[in-house]
C-alpha cells in the first residue's frame, strides 16, 4: 500500500470509469496513463533484456551461414554484421539493463531498434547490389522484434516500422536499386509490419485490460462498498505504520472517533434504506477532513468512523471534528426519535497523541474512545478532545474488549 496515495479519498474508482468508456484509442485518461506506462515498462523489461540477446545470437548464426555458404560479395557483409550490428546489440542490451531504463524505456528501445533498422537497411542493400536480394530476411525480423519483443507501445512500433519501411525505400533508390525490387521489399515489409502491428495492438490492449481490472479488484478490497471510504482491515494497517512514521518524524498524531448519535433508533424508524443513505452521506463528511498527504479517514464498523490526521497543528486538530459536526448538522437529515436533536447528530472523539509521550498505540486509540463515550455521555452532539499531555486521561474504560488492535 503507498501512503502517499491514500489522500484521495473520492467515491467512484477511476479504474471502473476507464473500463466504462473504453480505451480502443489505447489511451487512458492522463491520472492513469502514466501508471500504466509504468506497469507495461515493468512487465517487458526483462522479456527486452532477453530479446537483445536472442538478437544478438541471430545475428552470429546468420554470419555463421554466411561464412559457409555465402559469396565473397555477401561475405563482406559480415564484417559489418560483427563490427557494426552486434556491437550495437550489445550496447541496447546494455542500456536496457541500466536503472535509468525504466524511465527512458521508450526512447532507448525505440532508438535502439531504428538504428539497427538502418544499419540491416544499409546491408539488405548491400547485399541486394551484389545479387542476394534474400538477406531482405533480416529487415522482416527487425520489424516483427521491433513490435513483438520489444514490448514497444503500438503507436510507438508503429511509428518505428513506418520510419524503416520510409528509410529502406528512400536508400534503395539513392544506392540505384529497381523500382520493383525495392517496392517489392517494402510490400513484404509492409506485410510484417500489419502482422506484427495486429500483434502489438492485441497485446497492449489485453495489458491494459489486466492492469485496470486488477487495480480495480485491489481497491475494491481497500474500500468499505457502501460508503467508499477505507475499511476496517486498511485502517489498521495504515494506523501501525502511520504510528512508526510518527514517532521516527516525531509529530503528533490525532485520532477522531465519529459516531452516528441513536442510530439505531434511526433505523428503528425510518428504514434500514432511509438508514444506509443516511451512513454515505455521513461518511462524506468525513472524507473531506482528511484533506492533507497522510491525512486518513476509514469506516471503523457499523455506524462509526475514524479520521487519523497526521503532524496537525493543534487548533487544526480541534477544528477538524467541530466543522465535521456542523457538516452533519448542515445535512439536516431528520431524526425524531434524536434526544440530541431533532435531525441527525454525531458524537466525535478526538486524541491527540504528543511524539513525546510514552503513551502506545493502543492508549492513544483507547484516549480517542474514551473521548467518544465522554462525548455520549455528555448528551451526545459534541466534540471531546484529550492530549496525552493531560495527566487526568484514563485509558480502557470503554469497550476496549471489543476492540480488535493487535
Ligand atoms: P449511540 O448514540 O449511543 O451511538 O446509539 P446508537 O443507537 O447509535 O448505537 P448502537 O451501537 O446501539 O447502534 C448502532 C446501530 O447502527 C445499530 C445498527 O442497526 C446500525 N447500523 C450499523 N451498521 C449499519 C449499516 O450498515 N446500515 C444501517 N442502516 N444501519 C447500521
Ligand atoms: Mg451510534
Ligand atoms: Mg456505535
Amino acid at each position: 500500500m503507498d501512503l502517499t496515495k491514500l489522500d484521495t479519498q473520492e467515491h467512484g474508482s477511476p479504474y471502473a470509469e476507464q473500463l466504462r468508456r473504453g480505451y480502443s484509442n489505447l489511451r487512458f485518461m492522463p491520472a492513469l496513463e502514466k501508471d500504466f506506462r509504468e506497469f507495461y515498462i515493468a512487465q517487458n523489461l526483462p522479456r527486452a533484456r532477453l530479446s537483445g540477446l536472442i538478437a544478438l545470437v541471430l545475428v552470429l548464426a546468420i554470419t555463421s551461414i554466411d561464412l559457409v555458404f555465402g559469396t565473397p560479395a555477401t561475405g563482406k557483409l559480415n564484417a559489418l554484421r560483427l563490427g557494426v550490428l552486434c556491437p550495437l546489440l550489445l550496447l541496447l542490451a546494455a542500456a536496457i539493463s541500466l536503472p535509468m531504463a525504466r524511465r527512458y524505456y521508450t526512447e532507448i528501445v525505440s532508438v535502439g531498434v531504428t538504428l539497427v533498422g538502418f544499419v540491416v537497411t544499409y546491408i539488405t542493400h548491400a547485399a541486394a547490389l551484389a545479387g542476394a536480394s534474400y538477406v531482405l530476411a533480416g529487415l522482416v525480423l527487425v520489424v516483427l522484434f521491433g513490435c513483438l519483443f520489444l514490448g514497444l507501445l503500438f503507436n510507438v512500433a508503429m511509428g518505428v516500422a513506418a520510419l524503416l519501411i520510409s528509410a529502406h525505400f528512400v536508400s534503395g533508390l539513392v544506392v540505384g536499386l529497381p523500382l520493383d525490387v525495392l517496392s517489392y521489399m517494402a510490400a513484404i515489409l509492409g506485410a510484417a509490419a500489419v502482422i506484427g502491428g495486429i500483434a502489438t495492438y492485441n497485446l497492449e490492449y489485453a495489458l491494459r485490460t489486466n492492469f485496470l481490472e486488477t487495480r480495480q479488484l485491489n481497491e475494491l478490497a481497500e474500500r468499505d462498498g457502501m460508503t467508499g471510504l477505507y475499511n476496517r482491515r486498511i485502517f489498521d494497517d495504515y494506523i501501525h505504520r502511520i504510528w512508526r512514521q510518527s514517532r521516527r518524524d516525531d509529530v503528533s498524531v490525532a485520532i477522531v472517533f465519529v459516531d452516528i448519535d441513536f442510530f439505531k433508533i434511526f433505523n428503528d424508524l425510518y428504514g434500514h434504506q432511509a438508514g444506509d443513505d443516511c451512513l454515505k452521506k455521513v461518511a462524506n463528511c468525513i472524507a473531506r477532513g482528511a484533506k492533507r498527504p497522510f491525512d486518513f479517514s476509514a469506516r471503523y464498523g457499523g455506524e462509526e468512523f475514524v479520521l487519523v490526521l497526521y503532524g496537525p497543528p493543534d487548533d487544526y486538530a480541534r477544528n477538524i471534528p467541530e466543522q465535521i459536526r456542523h457538516d452533519v448538522l448542515d445535512l439536516a437529515i431528520p431524526h425524531a426519535g434524536s434526544q440530541a436533536a431533532k435531525i441527525v447528530t454525531v458524537s466525535v472523539g478526538l486524541s491527540m497523541a504528543r511524539p513525546n509521550s510514552t503513551r502506545s498505540l493502543v492508549g492513544a486509540i483507547q484516549m480517542a474512545d474514551e473521548a467518544l463515550y465522554q462525548a455520549k455521555r455528555e448528551g451526545r452532539n459534541r466534540v471531546i478532545c484529550k492530549d496525552s499531555e493531560d495527566s487526568d486521561v484514563e485509558t480502557g474504560n470503554f469497550r476496549v474488549v471489543n476492540r480488535d488492535l493487535r
